[in-house]
C-alpha cells in the first residue's frame, strides 16, 4: 500500500502532468506543493507561495513563515508536528493576489490533499483560504472562532471530511501590525485546546 507522502507525490505529479496554471507555471521556478508531516491532525493553509518559497519549493519560508514558526515554538509545536501547504501552489508575478479561477484550478488537488492526510483541524491562513472552505466568512469577524465543518472532497462525490475549520488572520499581514499581531498570537493559542477537546470527544 502507498503510504500518504508516496500519494502526496503523486497529486504533486499530477499537477504538473494536468498542466494546472500554465501561466503561473511558466513564470515560476517550481511547484510548491506542501511540507511538514502527512500524519499530522492538524493542517495549515495560507494563500500562495512568495519569492523566498519559489526558490526553496516549500510552503512559508520567509519573513511570514519565521513568525509562523514562532507561534508554533509557543504552542509547543514544530514544523515537523504539522502538515502545511497553500491553495494555489505556484507564485503568482510579483505577490499580487492569487486570480480566483487560479484558486478554482487548484481546488480539487487541495482536496485530494485533505483526503490523503484526513486531518481533524484545518487552520486557514487569510481570507483566501478561509473563503475557499467558508465562502460567506469575514475573516475581521471569523478570526479565532472554530467552526466544525463537513468537507467536501470531490465535485461530483458525496465523499465528506469532518473537520474543524479555525480561520486565522494571515501572519504576513499580521507580522508588522501591533495588533493584528497580537491578536493572531492570541488566536493561535487556542490550537491545542481544539486539538485536546476533539481528542477527548473521540
Ligand atoms: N504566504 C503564503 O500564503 N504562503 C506561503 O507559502 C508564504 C507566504
Amino acid at each position: 500500500m502507498a503510504t500518504k507522502q508516496q500519494k502526496l507525490d503523486a497529486i504533486a505529479e499530477q499537477i504538473v502532468k494536468d498542466k494546472v496554471t500554465p501561466e503561473l507555471a511558466g513564470q515560476a521556478t517550481q511547484l510548491v506543493f506542501g511540507d511538514g508531516n502527512p500524519d499530522s491532525e492538524v493542517v495549515f493553509i495560507g494563500e500562495a507561495p512568495g519569492k523566498n518559497e519559489d526558490l526553496q519549493g516549500k510552503p512559508f519560508v520567509g519573513a511570514a513563515g519565521k513568525f509562523l514558526n514562532e507561534m508554533l515554538d509557543m504552542i509547543g509545536l514544530t514544523r515537523d508536528d504539522i502538515y502545511i501547504t497553500n491553495i494555489v501552489k505556484y507564485r503568482p508575478p510579483n505577490n499580487r493576489d492569487p486570480l480566483p479561477e487560479e484558486k478554482k484550478a487548484f481546488l480539487p488537488y487541495l482536496q485530494s490533499q485533505l483526503e490523503v492526510i484526513a486531518p481533524k483541524v484545518v487552520v486557514t491562513l487569510g481570507r483566501h483560504s478561509t473563503n475557499c472552505f467558508l465562502p460567506d466568512l469575514q475573516i475581521s469577524q471569523a478570526h479565532g472562532q472554530p467552526k466544525r465543518v463537513k468537507l467536501q472532497l470531490k465535485h461530483d462525490s458525496k465523499d465528506v471530511l469532518d473537520v474543524v475549520i479555525l480561520p486565522l488572520f494571515h501572519p504576513a499581514a499580521a507580522l508588522y501590525n501591533g495588533g493584528m499581531r497580537q491578536t493572531l498570537i492570541d488566536d493561535f493559542a487556542t490550537i491545542p485546546l481544539i486539538i485536546k477537546k476533539l481528542q477527548e470527544s473521540k
